[in-house]
């Protein structure tokens, strides 16, 4: 049985059917007439979000997933805790830790089977192989990344919904594993949005800039914090129109699309990350 609400389940059977090529306006539409969507959506699978009732509780409930923070919604009649699941989560039970003020508590869910696609591909094995000096550039990028999907602020917004931050199709590679040459690539975490060189960007929710780089994969690049360890980050950049420190407002152009970076061609990499885990960004946005 799925109990999923229906709109979730037909998103996801479009994007497993792989039906990425579909013009948004054939997209079914119906769910948002229904009114009872929540964002993000509940989807316990991997690289999905499960979102916990706590109950009611005096104060807001502080959660922990595998040690990590986790975004606590709501008021004092209703907690709901806002779970990334990563995309190397083993279907089956998992749980959390709760501390409502009276000690602490284990909560468990269950993680659904996803089976995401598999890309095998040839390629000369100097475009798999780093040269060590970029090796060791993607390391120091990586290290200080770490350090800013760390951060764990105060919410600047209790709406989750957020906006498409440009405009474009959507492709549903989220997840979708690579192999090149027979070596296993990590699976690609966000979302990709074809747009031209030049398209801004805009902030999906208030956000604060918590990096701007120009990274060997990613190319230009800017995470913003929304708070309480959601975090969004934008890559292979055009142009980077924001700095460190901006505040900005939902709907609030900061950057351009390009193609910087280890790309193929113009598009936003869009990636959305709570808990220290990146999960679906459609899953934060109707269809
Ligand atoms: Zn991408």
């Amino acid at each position: 049985m799925n109990t999923s609400p229906p709109n979730a389940l037909t998103r996801r059977l479009a994007l497993q059917a792989g039906l990425c090529t579909l013009p948004l306006a054939a997209w079914p539409l119906a769910a948002q007439a229904a009114g009872s969507e929540v964002w993000p959506q509940d989807a316990r699978v991997p690289g999905g979000v499960a979102r916990l009732s706590l109950g009611p509780a005096a104060r807001r409930p502080k959660v922990l997933s595998g040690g990590l923070p986790v975004r606590v919604m709501g008021d004092m009649i209703e907690w709901t805790a806002i779970v990334g699941i990563a995309l190397s989560a083993a279907p089956g039970l998992h749980r959390v830790q709760v501390d409502a003020g009276e000690g602490q508590r284990s909560l468990e869910y269950t993680v659904r089977d996803k089976r995401y696609q598999q890309q095998q591909l040839k390629v000369s094995p100097k475009t798999v192989d780093l040269a060590p000096e970029d090796l060791a550039r993607h390391e120091r990028e990586r290290a200080h990344q770490q350090q800013v999907m760390a951060l764990f602020t105060a919410p600047r917004s209790e709406e989750l919904r957020m906006r498409v931050p440009v405009p474009g199709r959507r492709s549903s590679s989220f997840g979708l594993r690579r192999v090149f040459n027979g070596q296993p690539r990590n699976p690609h975490s966000g979302m990709d949005i074809a747009a031209a060189t030049g398209t801004p960007v805009v902030a999906p929710l208030p956000g604060k800039v918590v990096d701007v780089g120009d990274y060997f994969f990613n190319g230009g690049t800017v995470w913003l914090d929304h708070g309480a360890g959601l975090l969004s980050m934008y890559c292979h950049l055009s142009r980077i129109d924001a700095k460190l420190g901006d505040v900005l407002a939902t709907g609030q152009a900061f950057a351009a699309v390009g193609a910087t970076g280890r790309v193929t061609g113009p598009h936003l990499h869009w990636g959305v990350m709570l808990n220290q885990t990146m999960v679906d960004p459609a899953l934060f946005v109707p269809a």
